[in-house]
C-alpha cells in the first residue's frame, strides 16, 4: 500500500511516498522556488539524487512534474500513479473545527479556507497544495493532518488567555499550539518505550521552530506554542514568549508599523537577534565557543527557557515520567541537551553524560542516568510517517 505525504509551503511542495507494508521511504524530494522559476531535488534511498530545474508557474506544476518523476522509467519507484492508494497533505493549522486528521472534502476545505485569516502565512499555501493534488489525482481520498490537532485535548484554562471572553468566543483568539504531529509521535514511542500509556511526559521539539509539550495519557495537557507558532521559547529568528506590552511600546514609542513589529519578532530576534550572529544553532554555539559573548548569552537564554518551562509542566502533571528532546537541535544538540539536563535532578531528570555525548545520530536513545526517577530520551521525530499514518487509517480504514 503506497502512500504520498505532501507538504506544500508557498513556494514549495515536499514529498514523501511511502511504502506502509515495509513501513519504508521509497522516494521524496522538495520542489522550491514554485512561482518564480523552478528547482526540485529528487531522492531514493541507495540511488544517485536528481536534481532538475523544471518549470513551475503553481503547485499544480509542481505535483504534476512529481507524478511524473515516481513514475518514470529513470527515475521512478512506481509503475503508475494508481499505486498511490491515498494521499496525506500537512496543515499547520485545523481552526477549532477540525480538532484530528480527516478526510478532506468539499465541506472541510471550505471550512480551511474560512480560517486562513489565522494563518496566513502557511494557510493559502497548503490549500493549494492540496487543490493541486486532488486535481493531479481525483481518484483517490486526500487526508488532511494538522499541526493544532493534537491540542485539542487541552484544558479550557490552558487554552483560554486571560483576556475578555468574547475574544476567544467571537475572534477565535486562543492558545492552538502547534507542532503537533511531531509531538504526538515522539510522545507516542516514549510511552511505547516506557511501556506505560498513563506516562506523563515533556517533549522538546527544538529546532529552527521550537515548542515543548506535556502529555498524559497520551492526550497533550498543555503546550508552549499559542494563537501563532511565535509563543513560547526563543527559536531561529522568533522572540518566543514576552511581555506584550514591547509589542505596543514598539509601536507607540519606536513608531514600528504592526507589519515592521512582526518583522523584528519573527525575523530578526530568538538566537539571531541576542546573537547578531546567526539563526542557526550551530553557527551560534561555535561563535560562543569563540568566546563570542552575546551568542552564549542566546545559548544560555534558550536553556533557561526551556527547562522552566519543563519545571512549569512538572508542575502541571505532578511529576514526569520521561523527558523527549526531538528535530534538528534536540535530535543533534549534545551539549544543549547537558545544559538543559543539568541541575534537574529535583524533578528525577539524570542523565548520563558519557551516553549523552556519544548517542548516535538519527537514532533512539536513551540518556537516562542508571536509577534515574524519569527517563530522558532523544527520539528522532517523523511527522510524514505519522502524516502517513493516519492517512492509511482514516482512506483505507488500516
Ligand atoms: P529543524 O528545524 O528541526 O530542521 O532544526 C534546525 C536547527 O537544528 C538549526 O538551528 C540547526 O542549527 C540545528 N542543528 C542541526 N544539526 C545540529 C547539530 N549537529 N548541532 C547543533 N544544532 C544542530
Amino acid at each position: 500500500m503506497k502512500i504520498l505525504v505532501v507538504n506544500a509551503g508557498s513556494s514549495s511542495l515536499k514529498y514523501q511516498l511511502f511504502d506502509m507494508g515495509q513501513g519504508a521511504v521509497l522516494a521524496k524530494g522538495n520542489c522550491e522556488r514554485i512561482g518564480i522559476d523552478g528547482r526540485i531535488t529528487h531522492k531514493r534511498p541507495g540511488k544517485e539524487d536528481f536534481s532538475a530545474a523544471p518549470a513551475f508557474p503553481d503547485h499544480r506544476a509542481a505535483i504534476g512534474y512529481v507524478l511524473g518523476l515516481l513514475t518514470a522509467p529513470a527515475h521512478g519507484v512506481i509503475e503508475s500513479v494508481e499505486e498511490i492508494a491515498a494521499v496525506g497533505h500537512r496543515f499547520a493549522h485545523g481552526g477549532e473545527k477540525l480538532r484530528e486528521s480527516a478526510v478532506l472534502g468539499d465541506e472541510e476545505l471550505e471550512y480551511l479556507e474560512s480560517i486562513v485569516g489565522l494563518n496566513p502565512l502557511h494557510g493559502p499555501p497548503a490549500i493549494s497544495g492540496f487543490k493541486a493534488c486532488r486535481a493531479e489525482m481525483p481518484n483517490v481520498k486526500h487526508v488532511g493532518v494538522f499541526d493544532t490537532s493534537y491540542y485539542a485535548t487541552l484544558p479550557d484554562y490552558a487554552y483560554i488567555y486571560p483576556l475578555p471572553y468574547e475574544l476567544y468566543e467571537e475572534k477565535k483568539i486562543r492558545r492552538y499550539g502547534f507542532h503537533g504531529t511531531s509531538h504526538r509521535y515522539v510522545a507516542g514511542k516514549a510511552q511505547e518505550l516506557l511501556g506505560d500509556p498513563n506516562a506523563k511526559i515533556v517533549t522538546c521539539h527544538l529546532g529552527n521552530g521550537s515548542s515543548i509539550t506535556a502529555t498524559v495519557n497520551g492526550k497533550a495537557v498543555d503546550t508552549s506554542m499559542g494563537f501563532t507558532p511565535q509563543d513560547g521559547v526563543p527559536m531561529g529568528t522568533r522572540s518566543g514568549a514576552l511581555d506584550p506590552t514591547v509589542v505596543t511600546y514598539l509601536m507607540k514609542t519606536c513608531k514600528l508599523s504592526a507589519e515592521e513589529t512582526e518583522k523584528v519578532l519573527n525575523e530578526k530576534s530568538g538566537l539571531l537577534g541576542i546573537s547578531g550572529v546567526s539563526s542557526d544553532c550551530r553557527d551560534v554555539e561555535e561563535a560562543a565557543n569563540a568566546g563570542n559573548k552575546r551568542a552564549e548569552l542566546a545559548m544560555r537564554i534558550l536553556v533557561h527557557n526551556v527547562k522552566k518551562l519543563i519545571g512549569a509542566y512538572y508542575a502541571e502533571m505532578n511529576g514526569i515520567d520521561a523527558l523527549v528532546f526531538t528535530a534538528g537541535i534536540g535530535e543533534n544538540d549534545r551539549a544543549l541537551r547537558a545544559d538543559v539536563c543539568r541541575d534537574l535532578s529535583a524533578l528525577g531528570v539524570e542523565i548520563d553524560e558519557e551516553v549523552n555525548a556519544t548517542c548516535p545520530r538519527g537514532e533512539i536513545c536513551d540518556l537516562s542516568k542508571k536509577g534515574a526517577r524519569a527517563k530522558t530520551f532523544v527520539i528522532p521525530t517523523n511527522e510524514e510517517y505519522m502524516i502517513a499514518l493516519d492517512t492509511l487509517s482514516l482512506a483505507l480504514g488500516k
